[in-house]
């Protein structure tokens, strides 16, 4: 039976399902969240005084669990916590501005229980990142269903209890350049202003890839900006207009400049 939230947090029912499947179909019959580190759950929670009735406990669940290395891409389990992969050498070795973001989600308290799929469930200050990586997921629906797919079509719509089992994220090629931006007003947890993330390809302009998220901006590849981009052209002009299509939420705001000024900031370090 599915009950509305409630006031009293004492009353909120945790539920343990037994495999991957079994959660997604505990998630879409109670109508619950599921719990992963809860650092983001409880936050939100507390936030506004109503804790759901019914959530899914995601912490048993080995099959989520695990970060392995294939020949073409790193297999990073769902329930993989934030320090454990900031201390996995191999994987900061291969994509280091995976590790700087990593290492920019809260205090290390805070990466000992985060997870990575609660991150991208929490649309935290991963995704710009995942983005540009070109980030693929595996989920599973309460009709059993396995399903893959890009991360940016997830966002576009997420998939209503869809539970995420798997990030997979292709090796970087050789010509890639990363780079991310966080620009915070303070330190402590508060939802950034701005969280800018790009992956140059000099050789291959048409793999350049730009995301943007932040405080009230729902997380999203900048496919305007993307595709005005060339080898020998910054838009430094144009630059403006396509990145408020891209982001109408802060057109004629003062953010949309600083936005413009890091993409054009980054190009140019990528270059060095
Ligand atoms: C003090 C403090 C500081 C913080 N600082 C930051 C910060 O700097 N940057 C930042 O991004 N976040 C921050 N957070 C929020 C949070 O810690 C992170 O976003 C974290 O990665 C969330 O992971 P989790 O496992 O705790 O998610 P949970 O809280 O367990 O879940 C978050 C959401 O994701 C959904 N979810 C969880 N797992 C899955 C899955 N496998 N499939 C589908 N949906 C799923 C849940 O239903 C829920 O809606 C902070 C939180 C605190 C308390």
């Amino acid at each position: 039976m599915t009950l509305p939230p409630s006031s009293d947090q004492r009353r909120t029912r945790i539920l343990f399902p037994t495999s991957a499947a079994h959660a997604a179909i505990l998630a879409a019959r109670h109508q619950a969240p599921y719990l992963a580190g809860a650092s983001a759950a409880q936050l939100s929670w507390n936030k506004t005084h109503l804790w759901p009735e019914q959530a899914v406990s995601l912490h048993a669940l080995d099959e989520l669990q695990g970060c392995q290395r294939t020949p073409n891409y790193w297999s990073i389990g769902a329930l993989a916590r934030l320090s454990e992969l900031t201390s996995h050498p191999q994987l900061c070795y291969e994509l280091p501005a995976l590790q700087s973001a990593l290492l920019g989600v809260g205090a290390p308290g805070i990466r000992h229980i985060a997870t990575l799929g609660g991150n991208i469930g929490f649309a935290g200050d991963l995704l710009p990142v995942l983005l540009v990586l070109d980030a693929q997921l595996d989920w599973r629906l309460s009709d059993g269903d396995i399903r893959q797919g890009a991360l940016t079509d997830w966002l576009k719509a997420p998939p209503q209890h869809g539970l995420i089992t798997c990030i997979r994220i292709p090796l970087p090629d050789s010509e890639q350049c990363v780079q991310i931006e966080k620009l915070a007003s303070r330190e402590a947890f508060n939802p950034p202003l701005l969280n800018i993330a790009s992956s140059w390809n000099w050789s291959q302009p048409e793999k350049t890839r730009l995301a943007a998220g932040g405080a009230g901006l729902a997380p999203r590849r900048l496919s305007r900006c993307e595709q005005a981009f060339s080898p020998d052209s910054a838009p430094a002009d144009s630059l403006l207009p396509l990145l408020a299509s891209d982001l109408p939420e802060l057109a004629d705001q003062p953010l949309l400049q600083v936005a413009a000024n890091l993409l054009l900031a980054q190009r140019s370090a990528s270059r060095l």
